[in-house]
């Protein structure tokens, strides 16, 4: 048996969407990612959307867009996909890492409150795994500080706080279709989501070439346009998210009851007021317990046939490129305590929408199989 950590789920609707799109000979930005902004802002509750070419590109749009650059200083969490932070550097601001928080590993509230400096203009929490971060709080501090807050939620379609969807709290949200996320548009592309029309408005116009009209290039934009066959797949997508994402749970849930007696593997807990789309089924390796580090240990269950991610294996700030921007921060001296006790040691189990009752027994077998020989 071999058991994947993730597959994407696409059926007959998908290809039949493709089909469409090729055979009506409009292939970029037109009807279907109309179509697909509209259907995902009222999907996650905001007023406004843009289809971007990707989850990163969502980031920088966003942050050029609101004013973000040179001189600014942008809060991140440390552990997390590096493109929330390089995003950061593209517009020439400097991002400021902060520690998770030890139970959810999403961005912790009070280290934020210490990484603010006078030229803190943005945070960027993270709804990390499927998760969400501490809203409440930190939209507080937002509207104390005058903050702007830019939710990356390329972990978190559907995700709940409180009952209100991620990416509709900050001045916008970014999401990410990657083939592996929640939902994907198996093509890469990405979404802005926001109630600020003249937000949404900058990044179409970013988006395209920073053109305000046919031939007037008005701001340095690029072409980070989205396609209509991304769009139209993601419509497909979208449709099928929750069902999906429940399935997800009912997995994750299998497994985090059945493992929680491990003593060597922490089962982070969810957060108040969350409600969970488990883009990831994490687990955190104690490997003094265990006896064995988490590589091997990855090693092991690869070799007995259960695939497992291994990510973020180092705090972002020891990423070897931040060395170039040394001149806006020393990033050699950060040193946040959770982060690096959780970096590396954190292993993604098997939890997507396909997996069959044999294979999720399967792998609750194989890892109990490894307890009882140390
Ligand atoms: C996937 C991901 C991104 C980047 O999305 P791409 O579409 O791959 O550019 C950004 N942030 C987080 C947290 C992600 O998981």
């Amino acid at each position: 048996m071999y058991v994947k950590v993730a597959r994407p789920v696409v059926g007959i609707e998908e290809e039949e969407a493709v089909i469409q799109v090729l055979r009506s000979g409009w292939y970029t930005s037109g009807p279907s990612v109309k179509e697909f902004e509209q259907a995902y802002a009222e999907y996650i509750g905001t007023k406004h959307a843009a289809g971007v070419s990707s989850g990163t590109s969502a980031i920088y749009l966003t942050l050029q867009a609101l004013g973000v650059g040179e001189g600014d200083e942008v809060i991140v969490p440390a552990l997390t996909f590096f493109s929330t932070a390089s995003a950061v550097l593209r517009v020439g601001a400097t991002p400021i890492f902060a520690d998770i928080d030890q139970d959810t590993y999403c961005i912790d509230y009070n280290s934020i409150c210490e990484k603010m400096t006078d030229e803190t203009k943005a945070v960027i929490p993270v709804h990390f795994y499927g998760g969400m971060c501490d809203m409440d709080r930190i939209m507080r501090l937002a509207k104390q500080e005058s903050l702007l807050v830019v939710e990356d939620a390329a972990q978190a379609h559907g995700a709940e706080y409180r009952g209100k969807k991620a990416g509709s709290f900050g001045k916008a949200g970014t999401w990410s279709f990657f083939a592996t996320k929640n939902m994907t548009t198996s093509e890469e592309s990405g979404m802005v989501t926001s109630d600020n029309e003249d937000l949404i408005n900058m990044v179409k116009v970013l988006r395209s070439h920073g053109m305000v009209d046919r031939n007037t290039h008005q701001y340095l934009g690029f072409n980070d346009r989205m396609g209509e066959i991304s769009a139209a797949i993601g419509l497909v997508q979208l449709g099928k998210l929750d069902h999906l994402n429940s399935i997800r749970k009912q997995n994750s849930e299998y497994l985090r009851e059945r493992l929680s007696d491990i003593p060597w593997l922490r089962i982070p807990p969810i957060g108040k007021h969350v409600k969970h789309v488990y883009f990831w089924c994490p687990v955190e390796v104690d490997e003094q317990k265990l006896g064995m580090n988490t590589l091997t240990l990855r090693k092991t269950l690869g070799e007995s046939g259960v695939e497992t991610r291994h990510r973020y294996v180092e705090p972002l700030y020891k990423q070897p490129i931040l060395e170039q921007f040394k001149h806006l921060h020393d990033y050699s001296k950060d040193c946040l305590p959770v982060a690096e006790r959780v970096a590396g040691k954190m292993l993604g189990l098997p939890n997507h929408p396909l997996l069959t009752q044999e294979k999720l027994d399967y792998i609750i077998e194989t890892i109990k199989n490894i307890t009882s020989k140390n």
